[in-house]
């Protein structure tokens, strides 16, 4: 035992200047992102604003970016591409609805290109894709804006941290990046 222990002490002592925290679940991440197409066009990104702050491994970020995220350490800075089934899907054509313009409230003057929020029943709230307007019909895309796309992601991890116990239970971060409430 007291080989044991005194083995033991040596790395305890040692280990503080080389321990970096790893990003694993339930741990704070604040990054920089840029979304892109594969043809370059930017859809997202944090530039000019503070970093993105997400709780890891509850399902903040599409898998197949928090997959990428996994083990990475604070500095890290990486390039990768996501496929739509580890992103947000492929799209759906019996997503595409034809529905009456009466059946919606509010003022604002239907566009083809807006969203609108409709009440799914079942599902609850979805947002939609209004893509085409002829006369009281109105056509709905519920396929996500980015089903269907590679994803293309720039990131930069900025800080790592434990997530709080307030945070886990309201499910996101507080502070920087995050929720201010
Ligand atoms: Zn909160």
């Amino acid at each position: 035992m007291k080989f044991l222990h005194s083995h033991l002490k040596k790395p305890l002592t040692f280990a503080p200047k080389f321990y970096s925290m790893r990003i694993e679940q339930n741990k704070v991440v604040m990054m920089h992102y840029k979304l892109a197409d594969k043809d370059g066009n930017v859809i997202d990104s944090s530039e000019g604003r503070e970093p993105l702050a997400y709780i890891h491994g509850i399902g903040a970020l599409v898998p197949g970016l928090e997959n990428e995220l996994e083990n990475k350490v604070k500095g890290d800075k990486f390039s990768t591409v996501v496929s739509p089934d580890d992103a947000y899907g492929r799209r759906d054509e019996a997503l595409v609805r034809v529905v009456p313009k009466s059946g919606f409230q509010g003022d604002e003057e239907m566009t083809v290109g807006m969203q609108v929020q409709i009440d799914t029943g079942e599902n609850g709230l979805a947002i939609a894709t209004l893509t085409a307007i002829d006369g009281d019909d109105i056509t709905l895309d519920l396929n996500h804006p980015l089903s269907d796309l590679d994803l293309h992601f720039d990131i930069e991890v900025m800080d790592i941290r434990e997530a709080t116990e307030e945070e886990m239970s309201h499910g996101h971060v507080h502070g920087a990046g995050g929720h201010h409430h």
